[in-house]
């Protein structure tokens, strides 16, 4: 899926592909979160309003930058705001993978989303750039199903670090140009409202790939339950470890590749009706997003609320200083 390999699959570029789509990553922390007045559409290079179209009065929700107007990182939502949990789906191709899927390779999986579709389970969706011109049509088709969202996952699908599962690194002076060639790719392709997320391939980021990205104005999208879909064949694994880690608030990652995860179709079909035999809700990032926003908003006015409420105290005590005085004043007086 993603070494330079290209009509012949070597064993080691299908190890590095296994690692880079299924290894366990590292969580991440978010950073500082807060509704931010984002455009409908992310800052990309060629964006144009369309004339007609009066102007969306919906705007996705995002976080507030991290410290030192870092990319700001989402890993999950709030653990105490219901039962809820987002499926999101990488559409992964890597830029060189074209004479691949010329010769016949499947990197699109239509089973899966008629299965999604099918189950109604709302579900986000990560989309390479390179995908999207390799499908369009059902790049389309997601974008105009309201069911589904399509967030970025670059054009290249090449590591934004130095060492990661053994993907092609991308040159840090190309990460912003290559993830706004993915939004470009998505308009092209018909998908007329991508949201502002960003999922970094195979997860990797540092400082330095947050800062690059920051005036692309996208929250990065990580997760807190991997499937381990990748190359699996065993859905009934895949199912289990997913059944396994979800907690309310939970992003699970998943793709949507038929060649690079040939048991995920299986595995929802068992994992969706056990979620909501538990009480659990599908939702999109979006919406989770949105409900951290809200949470960091409502400690951000409750610390307001804290200071106020300490200023208003001292300025009464001041006055009772004040008034003491008088009083002590007065009766010398
Ligand atoms: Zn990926």
């Amino acid at each position: 899926m993603i070494t330079s390999a290209r009509r012949i699959i070597t064993r080691r570029a299908r190890s590095a592909a296994l690692c880079a789509l299924g290894a366990a990553l590292v969580g991440c922390g978010a950073h500082g979160v807060q509704d931010a007045g984002l455009p409908e559409r992310p800052h990309t290079g060629g964006a144009t309003a369309s004339p007609s179209a009066t102007p969306s009065p919906y705007r996705p929700p995002t976080l507030a930058p991290g410290p030192a107007g870092l990319t700001p990182v989402f890993t999950n939502g709030p653990r105490t705001g219901g039962k809820t949990v987002a499926l999101t789906f990488d559409a992964d191709m890597t830029a060189d993978q074209g004479p691949r899927a010329a010769a016949g390779e499947h990197f699109d999986n239509p089973e899966l989303i008629a299965t999604l579709r099918r189950l109604k389970v709302p579900a986000t969706v990560f989309m390479t750039g390179r995908w999207a011109d390799e499908y369009p049509e059902e790049a389309r088709s997601l974008g105009r199903d309201p069911l589904f969202e399509i967030a970025n996952h670059s054009y290249s699908h090449y590591a934004f670090t130095s060492d990661c599962y053994g993907l092609p690194t991308i040159e840090p002076a190309h990460i912003r140009s290559d993830v706004e060639r993915a939004f470009t790719a998505f308009r092209k392709a018909g998908v007329e409202h991508a949201m502002p997320y960003f999922r970094f391939p195979g997860g990797c980021y540092d400082d330095r790939a947050l800062r690059e990205l920051t005036p692309v104005g996208v929250t990065a999208v990580q997760w807190d339950v991997v499937s381990g879909d990748a190359f699996a064949t065993d859905a009934h694994a895949v199912a289990q470890q997913v059944l396994d880690g979800v907690r309310p608030g939970s992003v699970v990652v998943m793709h949507c590749t038929r060649s690079a995860a040939p048991a995920t179709e299986e595995a929802v079909r068992t994992i969706v009706p056990e979620l909501r035999e538990r009480g659990f809700r599908f939702v999109k990032v979006s919406e989770l997003i949105g409900a951290k926003a809200g949470e960091a908003a409502k400690a951000g006015d409750a610390a307001k609320a804290g200071k106020a409420g300490q200023a208003e105290k001292a300025r009464r005590a001041e006055k009772a200083g004040q008034a003491g005085g008088a009083a002590q004043t007065g009766s010398r007086g």
